[in-house]
């Protein structure tokens, strides 16, 4: 008889999302009449249009399609030489970070990447995640066979956590068992929260000591506004030894429907075999790629080498900077009704403490039912989320003004 992968069997039944979907759907079908004021700030999910640069390009690139003399077909692997390039340089070398152009993969977005990562990686990883953390790290090592059963009130047996709360500003400790696998996400989904110089170094010579990766997810680089916070975790001396970095177009540039992500893969990055022999990352990641992709698409490409150019530069700061506004006006209503939160200043979520006595999926259903309003409750993301909600300011300017309105719900003055 076939087997499948049993591992998949492990995964904990309520995911969040669908949790989330089938409360609003109840809500919906239960009271109809306020069924159409539900404003969504719950998944991470963009609502405005992608830059003009970038649809310029791709309605380009589609009339080359339909050309002999322009046409293109199988891209490369890992993607056009001037696509990559146009990466390295904008996002790293201008940084002062020192990586090349065939250093970059390019993908159709960063939650296959962190998916296929695993494919290089070995089974048995004894594997390190925040909490709260961006369920995918978790989910996909479960998958992999990294991890043991779950556990009852949320997690999974042999994964190492490391807590990310108030009392540490976010920026979790350093494990105190061994790990191999690191998973690091600034600015953080989904506290918002961004993760320093010192905070970085010390993970990276961390890393470096113990043999050990890191998994840098820089989705949300694009909002860092404060000076002096990494964008890349290369700005750390000795990161290319230790480090993969994963980049997505998605909030950036508006494409979590167009897809489009890469990977940073440096040649310096080696471990080795349990044969004693040195092997080099970029060469397997080269080779996943080579064998499993056949790339990404001629007018996705265009569209997201246009990011770079003088004008996709400054339509992707608009977009960028009118997320950050939108967090600034929820995080200033929440502080006002005096609820402390987190993130929002370098990142478009809101990490809001729970009104007193209240857990996050109270707080999440009061705020669907008095207000109509969809947003994340903190413990799905793992134990040290309870007491936490996250909102999203992925949204439009009036459904975020309307939201910053109804949120006076909250305040300890409403009935409830
Ligand atoms: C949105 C998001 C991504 C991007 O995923 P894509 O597949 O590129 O759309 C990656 N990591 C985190 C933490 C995210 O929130």
């Amino acid at each position: 008889m076939f087997r499948i992968n049993e591992n998949f069997l492990k995964l904990s039944a309520g995911y969040l999302f669908p949790e989330i979907a089938r409360r609003v759907a109840l809500f919906a079908a239960e009271n109809p009449a306020v069924a159409a004021r539900i404003i969504r700030c719950g998944i991470g999910d963009v609502t405005e249009p992608i830059p003009a640069a970038a649809a310029d390009a791709m309605r380009k690139a589609i009339d080359d399609l339909t050309r002999r003399e322009s046409f293109h077909g199988y891209p490369p692997p890992a993607g056009y030489d001037f696509v990559r390039a146009a990466i390295a340089q904008g996002d790293f070398r201008s940084r002062g970070c020192d990586i090349a152009d065939d250093e970059i993969f390019l993908s159709d977005g960063s939650k296959p990447d962190a998916s296929a990562i695993l494919e290089i990686l070995g089974v048995g990883n004894r594997v390190a995640i925040t909490d709260p953390v961006y369920p995918v790290y978790a989910d996909t090592n479960v998958m992999a066979g990294n991890s043991g059963g779950a556990l009852e009130g949320g997690g999974y047996a042999g994964f190492t956590y490391l807590p990310s709360t108030p009392q540490n500003d976010f920026s979790p400790a350093l494990p105190t068992t061994d790990v191999d696998v690191i998973y690091l996400c600034s600015p953080n989904n989904p506290t918002g929260v961004v993760l320093d110089h010192a905070a970085l170094t010390r993970w990276v010579q961390y890393a470096r000591a113990q043999g050990a990766v890191i998994l840098f997810d820089a989705a949300y680089e694009a909002f860092i506004r404060t000076a002096g916070i990494p964008h890349s975790i290369y700005e750390i001396d000795g990161a290319t030894e230790c480090a993969i970095e994963f980049r997505s177009f998605s909030k950036v540039g508006g494409f979590t429907g167009v897809r489009c992500g890469y990977t940073v893969m440096p040649k310096a990055l080696c471990t080795t075999t349990s044969a004693g022999k040195r092997v080099s990352l970029h060469a397997l990641w080269t080779r996943r790629w080579s064998t499993c992709s056949n790339g990404v698409s001629w007018p996705v490409q265009c569209a997201a080498a246009a990011l770079y150019s003088p004008a996709g530069r400054e339509q992707t700061r608009a977009l960028t900077d009118f997320y950050l506004a939108n967090a600034r006006l929820i995080s200033r209503a929440c502080e006002s009704m005096g609820l402390k939160t987190y993130g929002a200043t370098n990142s478009p979520y809101v990490w809001m403490t729970c009104p007193v006595g209240l857990g996050s999926w109270d707080a999440f259903d009061l705020l669907l039912r008095e207000a109509q309003v969809v947003t994340t409750p903190g413990a799905g993301f793992g134990r040290c989320g309870e007491g936490f909600i996250r909102i999203s300011a992925f949204q439009s300017r009036e459904n975020i003004e309307e939201v910053v309105r109804r949120l006076a719900v909250l305040a300890p003055s409403a009935t409830r």
